[in-house]
């Protein structure tokens, strides 16, 4: 008999139950196996118990199962785990868990790598291979859903697409991993428990609008003046500040999300006066609330923290012109949690 090639989870139920008819099996077997594969997430036909041993090598034999796997994982003092993980071609992606208060959030990749090269990120200096497939995306969630009930006995409560890649480039895919991930028939969260990160693609954020998407966006802005942001974020230079406002408030009308913006904190580069000026500028045409983010640094790069109280009098500007700000601290910097960071040093060691 011929290698499998198809992917098992590829398939719709409607699709399962053809496969266990002609091979003339009982229907009801595709409902179990399809809880097996989205429900309970499993990741290997030898996982599904209650299956006898006949059909799940009848599945092997006729589907692939590309499941991620654990590459390795890291704890840091305050917590967050950070986890390598090991694609069926061998490529390595990244996640995050962060556990604070009562959150307990997962950050994960959609593609290998990201052609964006934005000037303050890890992933930005890893060569861009793939996008990542939906399953894999989900595999990402199972597994740091559960490394967060084995070491801290507590379900997830949020998942925020922040890791390797810019997921609006990968559009269908990550929209498919968030049907899969809240959708009764998969994890069944709730969609306002997940936040998508873009640097901002104004095309994709208005296909956004479009399809009504109940989820949350954040936009890494980090300069709301164009010649700066075209320094730190080249995309910005194909699709301006200008482009991005109207894509913004596109969405806002379709959805009536209030996005977040995320604007990293880098010393003597976005946060004096002028900086926090045009930001409050930026933010007159849609409801926002800002996130200003601690640097967490990465080898080679120009930029440093702004520190705590140039932080602090960039918020009090804000505050004062009524707008809804955070300051969030970076996470795990004793184990290279920053975006692509962990995945580069692997690259590197060829781990
Ligand atoms: S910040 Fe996001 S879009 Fe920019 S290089 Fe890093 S992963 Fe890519």
């Amino acid at each position: 008999m011929s290698q499998p090639t198809v992917n098992i989870r590829s398939l719709t139920l409607a699709g399962l139950e053809d496969f266990f008819r002609e091979q003339g099996e009982q229907r009801y077997r595709a409902q179990q196996v399809y809880d097996w594969l989205w429900k309970k997430a499993a990741r290997s036909f030898g996982e599904m118990t209650d299956i006898s041993l006949k059909t799940r090598e009848l599945l092997s034999q006729h589907f692939t199962f590309p499941a991620i796997t654990v590459n390795t994982t890291q704890k840091s003092e305050d917590g967050t785990i950070k986890m390598s993980f090991r694609l069926h071609d061998g490529h390595i992606i990244e996640g995050v868990l962060i556990p604070s208060g009562d959150r307990m959030t997962a950050c994960i990749s959609s593609q290998v790598g990201c052609n964006l090269a934005c000037k303050f990120c890890a992933t930005g200096m890893i060569r861009y291979v793939r996008n990542l497939e939906f399953d894999e995306i989900f595999d990402q969630v199972a597994i740091i859903g559960e490394t967060a009930r084995i070491e801290y006995n507590f379900p997830l409560s949020h998942i925020v697409y922040m890791g390797m890649g810019e997921p609006l480039l990968n559009y269908h895919q990550v929209l498919k991993s968030i049907e899969k991930i809240t959708g009764p028939e998969g994890m069944g969260m709730s969609t306002q428990r997940i936040t998508v990160s873009t640097v901002g693609i104004a095309p994709m954020i208005r296909q956004l609008g479009n399809d009504m998407v109940r989820f949350n966006l954040a936009v890494s802005l980090h300069s709301a003046i164009n010649e700066k942001r075209n320094r730190i974020i080249p995309y910005n230079l194909r699709n301006s500040l200008g482009d991005l406002t109207e894509a913004i408030k596109y969405f806002h009308q379709q959805t009536g999300t209030r996005i977040t913006l995320e604007y990293i904190m880098l010393k003597n580069f976005n946060d004096n006066a002028s900086d926090a000026k045009a930001l409050a500028e930026f933010c007159k045409s849609f409801p926002v609330k800002i996130n200003l983010i601690q640097y967490n640094p990465v080898e080679n790069s120009p930029f440093e923290d702004s520190g705590p109280e140039r932080t602090q009098a960039f918020k009090d500007y804000l505050d004062r012109k009524n707008l809804v700000v955070n300051i969030r601290r970076s996470r795990g910097k004793d184990i290279d949690a920053a975006c692509g960071q962990l995945a580069n040093k692997l690259l590197n060691k060829n781990l």
